[in-house]
């Protein structure tokens, strides 16, 4: 057992996050009142957060775009298999992939679209 240094609340240690440099291996808040404060350390930070992603992927452009290609290579296979199956028993999905095709050839624009991820 642990109280938990934010809300005082007396927990069993699998409540509480894990941290390598504590001295017993958890961290002092609990998992709840981590969570609470990530959130709003989300919301507070949004631009700081983001300008960080941005700059880590500027940095490892590369490294990403080879990750993403080689995994795409590998499990091509399985990705469309999943995709698939997905596409066959999930309503909400197909009718998004519909759409977005639907988009991307649209015969009413010469203008030629860029592939969404998402699809
Ligand atoms: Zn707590």
């Amino acid at each position: 057992m642990k109280t938990c240094t934010t809300c005082n609340v007396n927990k069993e240690l699998d409540e509480f996050g894990k941290h390598k440099d504590m001295r017993d291996g958890h961290l002092n808040q609990c998992k709840s009142c981590r969570a609470e404060y990530m959130k709003n350390y989300s919301s507070r930070n949004a631009y700081t957060i983001s300008s960080r992603h941005r700059s880590y992927y500027e940095k490892n452009d590369e490294r990403i775009k080879t990750r993403t290609r080689n995994h795409w290579r590998e499990n091509a296979i399985s990705i469309n298999e999943k995709r698939r199956e997905r596409y066959n028993t999930d309503e909400e999905y197909r009718t998004k992939v519909l759409k977005q095709c639907s988009d991307l050839f649209d015969v009413e624009s010469t203008e030629k679209k860029k592939l969404p991820r998402t699809i």
